[in-house]
């Protein structure tokens, strides 16, 4: 399949915008979604854009039971001159694939799964929210649909995308976030599916974030899954640490998950050559680092906050506060940097930027 056909059936009763200033994190659906069918032996097909509403699927579907589904998470932004940008989003469709190869699920076709993400922006436009901080949260993501109990890769899958405005992530500014260091519980381990956006993974996750949450925490810092010594990442956001001048990400070890929003801040210390580095990096360094006052900043990345500043980290009782509890300089200037890209505000001098109509 060469060229994408898609055919679009629009709503006959569009739904009220939410207002700029009301707007949450992915609790309200524009009017349109986009659908694609796969089976086994046939390939993907039906590409459609169809009035957003719930779906019809066998109480017996593959993703029920055994959770055969992966997604995505990308943003499109209006600039001011009124184009619509979307962030590296080649990189998106490129992750999709390699989740859903991680659990035996085809793959789309990229090129022309931008297409169609596009054309379903095209058509619902007007929903994305222009005040500031705001944007419209795209996600893409994959089921898998066959009706079967047997414990095998399904021959059936959907294909879908979803959009959603979303509002200013930081309502009242940049607010860095107590973080809770788990020691009981794991995210992944090297040979799970850490490194794939797949829903077991983040149902997981949920007991941990509870009781974190109880205890006054705005997420947890994961450590790795065997000797619960090294960092890998914190929530559902990859974890930078600027210690003694010096940037320190853990490194891609098979278990964490491989962040755009951190492949971007990397390729934007590069270009300013500050230094950088992906490597192991333990609890035990950063505490003694805090403790001899060269932990400067630490702040996590992900697509949702882009940067989001720590200000204190609580370990077996011992809380170590990060530059005061306060947004650290560098944090800043990423956070200013990639916003400022992804608007349209600022040049964008590694053409991340895919702009659309
Ligand atoms: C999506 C995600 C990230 C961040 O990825 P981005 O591409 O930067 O949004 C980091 N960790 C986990 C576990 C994630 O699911």
């Amino acid at each position: 399949m060469t060229e994408l056909n898609i055919h679009v059936e629009l709503t006959e009763s569009k739904k009220e915008k939410p207002l700029s200033d009301q707007l949450e994190f992915g609790r309200v659906f524009t009017d349109h979604m986009f659908i694609a069918n796969y089976t086994e032996g046939e390939g993907w097909a039906d590409h459609r854009i169809e009035p957003y509403r719930p779906l019809t699927l066998d109480p017996a579907a593959i993703v029920f039971h055994y959770g055969q589904t992966v997604f995505e998470g990308l943003k499109a932004y209006r600039s001011e001159d009124g184009t619509v940008r979307l962030f590296r989003p080649e990189q998106n469709m490129k992750r999709l694939n390699a989740s859903s190869d991680r659990i035996s699920m085809p793959k789309v076709n990229e090129e022309l799964a931008l297409e169609a993400l596009k054309k379903l922006i095209e058509i619902d436009q007007d929903w994305i929210p222009t005040a500031e901080g705001t944007s419209l949260y795209i996600r893409p993501f994959v089921i898998a649909t066959e009706a079967y109990l047997g414990v095998s890769p399904s021959t059936k899958y959907q294909f879908m995308i979803i959009l959603s405005p979303v509002g200013s992530y930081y309502k009242g500014g940049i607010e860095p976030v107590k973080i809770l260091v788990e020691n009981d519980y794991v995210r992944a381990v090297s040979g799970g599916t850490g490194t794939a956006k797949t829903a077991g993974n983040y149902a997981s996750g949920l007991k941990a974030q509870e009781i974190a949450g109880q205890k006054g925490y705005a997420q947890v810092l994961w450590l790795d899954g065997i000797e619960r010594k090294y960092i890998e990442e914190v929530g559902a956001m990859n974890v930078f640490f600027k210690i003694n001048g010096e940037v320190i990400t853990p490194a891609l070890n098979g278990s964490i998950l491989e962040g755009i929003t951190r492949k971007s801040v990397i390729e934007l210390l590069n270009h300013w050559d500050i230094p950088v580095i992906e490597r192991k990096v333990s609890m035990e360094e950063i505490r003694t680092a805090q403790r001899n006052g060269l932990l400067e900043e630490a702040f996590g990345t992900g697509t949702a906050a882009v940067i989001s500043p720590i200000g204190e980290l609580s370990w077996k009782d011992e809380k170590l506060v990060v530059n005061n509890g306060e947004i650290g300089k560098l944090s800043e200037k990423i956070y200013a940097k990639l916003t400022g890209i992804q608007t349209g505000k600022v040049e964008d001098p590694f053409g991340w930027v895919v702009e659309i109509k």
